[in-house]
């Protein structure tokens, strides 16, 4: 019990002194007057020093360390072995600790302790599941597949549950918002008032889109920050392979649409920074060095290559194993182009993805019983109907209600839970929570870069 609390705040210089000056405090403190609690604010301490300090202290002091980790902390493995550190030491066991700082850091601290102490890094919202394209490997809009029902392609999110899922994330310190789907975002006719209900919530956001429906100007206007803009393609001959009702000129019109986009750049106007996705198949491949050219072109962040998903309509699609020793020959092709023109790609996850994938699709299997699967501090997923998703793929848990917003699940004892299932990959308690579809995991790569630097290793 804290009968009464005295509050230091150390900064650099005095950092030294103040965590002296508190373990002498606390080291003659008579017994009976130890429910006296000692707040040390500590900016700017790296935890490997705080180790050593509180390692020669009693474990039992119940003094309550409030741990800022200050915004220039920007090494995660440092703070990640130094922590290590601390819990080998035992040095945080019977002490209150309270960790601010920076939420970037906060969820590192969180996964390992086991606790939350921030939002989400990205949640992702389904915005309506009607497409105006109709792209060869998707598993509902494609040709190969059976038409959906038309109730179903009219269904989209609704307002209050749109509302309900954004509410008070930009308080609990949400890192972004992307708004995706089954279909695309900009086919739903309210969304300018979605955009800028996440803008008021003064959230980043990032939105998943073919490009097609999209007004620049007025994207730009509301304050979208990114948009991840899927091509799969990067000449219109192969654009139009790869979605087969598109029209002459289609991918001519979007490139004078990323023409804008760059001429609002180089005005010095606020314009959405633009990736490109491209999904890998059969049809595709052979250009993924000329993607990294329009990235170049575009001065693009970056381009993400994903290898298709499968089912049993769009299988055929997957390159088969000759294919696949075909892509890799393109893919260091790609590399070499993408450090000449300074493109960011995400070479290592598709590399993984390349090297495992199997003649079903499967890539991830194996991976979750040795590392385990960390999503449930970093991202949630909120589908049209206000269900909410663990992760990219369909994992409900919860949903959002008029009662309960996403900021609340976020933050339940219920989600808590799954949270360390999926941390230990607990499959016994996990039943039907853990299943087949971790075998194909989107989120595969976040996964391992979050394993090392919790490790203390360079990702
Ligand atoms: S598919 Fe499985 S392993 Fe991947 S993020 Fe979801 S729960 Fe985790």
């Amino acid at each position: 019990m804290c009968l009464k609390k005295k509050k230091d705040t150390c900064t650099d210089s005095t950092v030294d002194a103040a965590l002296s000056e508190a373990a002498r405090l606390l080291a003659h403190a008579p017994q009976n007057r130890m429910r006296k609690e000692r707040e040390l604010v500590i900016h700017r301490e790296t935890l490997a020093s705080l180790a050593d300090r509180l390692a020669s202290e009693p474990a039992d002091v119940p003094y309550c360390l409030n741990l800022q980790i200050s915004p220039e902390q920007k090494n995660m493995v440092a703070l990640m072995r130094a922590y290590r550190t601390c819990v080998e030491k035992g040095v945080l066991q019977n002490r209150k600790v309270r960790w601010t700082g920076p939420a970037k850091l906060l969820r590192y601290i969180g996964t390992a302790a086991g606790k939350i102490f921030t939002g989400p890094r990205m949640v992702q919202i389904n915005i309506a599941n009607r497409c105006n394209l109709d792209c060869i490997f998707c598993w509902v809009h494609s040709p190969f597949a059976p038409p959906a029902p038309g109730e179903w392609k009219r269904t989209r999110i609704t307002m209050p549950v749109f509302r309900q899922t954004v509410t008070g994330l930009g308080r609990i310190g949400t890192g972004g918002i992307l708004f995706s789907g089954q279909g695309e975002p900009f086919t739903h006719p309210q969304i300018d008032d979605m955009i800028s209900l996440v803008k008021q919530e003064d959230i980043r956001l990032e939105i998943q889109t073919n490009l097609h429906l999209v007004d620049v100007e007025k994207v730009a206007a509301l304050g979208v920050d990114k948009l991840h803009v899927n091509l799969s393609a990067a000449s219109e001959e192969t654009y139009r392979e790869v979605h087969p009702a598109e029209k002459p000129g289609s991918f001519k019109r979007l490139r004078q649409k990323l023409d804008a986009l760059q001429e609002m750049r180089v005005k010095g106007r606020h314009a959405p920074e633009v990736e490109f996705i491209h999904v890998i198949h059969t049809r595709n491949y052979h250009e993924i060095p000329r993607m990294i050219e329009l990235a170049a072109d575009y001065d693009a962040s970056g381009i993400f290559l994903k290898m298709m998903e499968t089912n049993d309509h769009v299988l055929h699609l997957l390159p088969a194993e000759a294919d696949r020793e075909s892509m890799a020959e393109r893919l260091k092709e790609a590399e070499n182009l993408a450090s000449r023109h300074g493109v960011n790609a995400n070479f290592s996850g598709f590399g993984y993805q390349l090297s495992h994938v199997d003649d079903t699709g499967e890539f991830s299997a194996g991976l979750y019983d040795r590392i385990g699967c960390y999503m449930g501090w970093f991202f949630v997923r909120v589908n049209l109907d206000g269900n909410v998703s663990f992760c990219c793929k369909d994992k409900f848990l919860d949903r959002v209600t008029p009662s309960r917003s996403l900021s609340d699940i976020w933050h339940s004892v219920r989600y808590h839970h799954f949270r360390l299932i999926a941390k230990d990959m607990d499959f016994k308690k996990g039943k039907g929570f853990l299943d087949a579809k971790c075998r194909r995991c989107s989120n595969f790569n976040q996964n391992m870069t979050i394993h090392a630097i919790l490790a203390g290793e360079n990702a």
